[in-house]
């Protein structure tokens, strides 16, 4: 009889195991890829523990079964305009036809403004990555405000692009609740990412080491960062096209990606390794 009990115990500990695991595998991946100006930021970004352990045991009935999501990616450069970089990146997406969206900083883009053009004529959207590119998480609010305004005055003075009124990027990827809100005030969706293959790393990244993370955490949809001024992502670009496009995904702007998703479906895409 004691050793029945013993079983017991451990397969009740085994479960717990299991919920637990659920639970911080979950936590681990909750930052959204987007938040709209009409979602509960508080909730969206650092939900209570009742609120993780609600939607772990009811995320088939409110994600559905996700296999139906569409394969669309897209591309996102953060940073610049950069001499040099910025146009070889432009040449290469075009020799890929590939459209993708540049979140700009406005300094930069006041300081190259025929770059920023170039820009806009291949194609491409336009989003706003704030003025002078500050950790906004360790500003006043005052200041996160006149960071977002400033940098789409100045895009919008050089470029006529919806985008730039509708996305904006947060620097580092550094943001709080209150930063997204501020955001949502100002009318803005905050785009985050559904992968960051970290070409950003000062232990430079290789071509190959980029295109193989980008097609292992692939998702339907994704939204994938990236940034302006990097050989090693410029070097990777026609693998990752080839792949992408063999296993039936379409390279589309995030404007098209959310025209075409709605954007719970881009919070929680299917997994889709490629
Ligand atoms: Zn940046």
């Amino acid at each position: 009889m004691k050793h029945w009990r013993a079983i017991a115990i451990a397969l009740v500990c085994a479960a717990l195991a299991a919920v637990a695991f659920r639970l911080f595998e979950h936590t681990a991946h909750l930052q959204p890829a987007l938040v709209t100006p009409n979602m509960d930021a508080q909730q969206a970004l650092s939900p209570s523990l009742a609120g993780h352990v609600k939607r772990l045991l009811r995320e088939q009935e409110l994600y559905g079964s996700r296999a139906g999501r569409p394969k669309l990616i897209a591309l996102t450069f953060d940073d610049g305009p950069y001499p040099v970089f910025t146009p070889l990146l432009l040449d290469a997406l075009d020799k890929l036809k590939i459209p993708a969206t540049f979140f700009l900083i406005g300094h930069d883009a006041q300081h190259w403004p025929e770059l920023t053009a170039r820009i806009e004529q291949s194609g491409d959207e336009i989003g706003n990555h704030t003025q002078t590119h500050p950790d906004l998480d360790l500003l006043p609010d005052a200041r996160v405000r006149s960071e977002i305004v400033d940098g789409r005055t100045s895009l919008d003075g050089l470029v006529k692009d919806p985008a730039i009124d509708r996305f904006f990027r947060p620097p580092h990827g550094r943001y709080t609740v209150a930063v997204v809100k501020i955001a949502q005030s100002l009318g803005y969706t905050t785009v985050l990412w559904n992968d960051d293959p970290g070409d950003w790393r000062t232990s430079i990244s290789t071509p190959q080491e980029l295109d193989r993370h980008i097609r292992r955490f692939a998702t339907a949809p994704d939204i994938v960062l990236l940034h302006s001024g990097k050989m090693a992502t410029i070097e990777m670009l026609p693998s990752l096209a080839a792949a992408f496009r063999a296993a039936g995904y379409r390279f589309v702007t995030l404007g098209t990606l959310m025209r075409a998703v709605p954007f719970d479906d881009v919070n929680h895409p299917a997994k889709h390794p490629v």
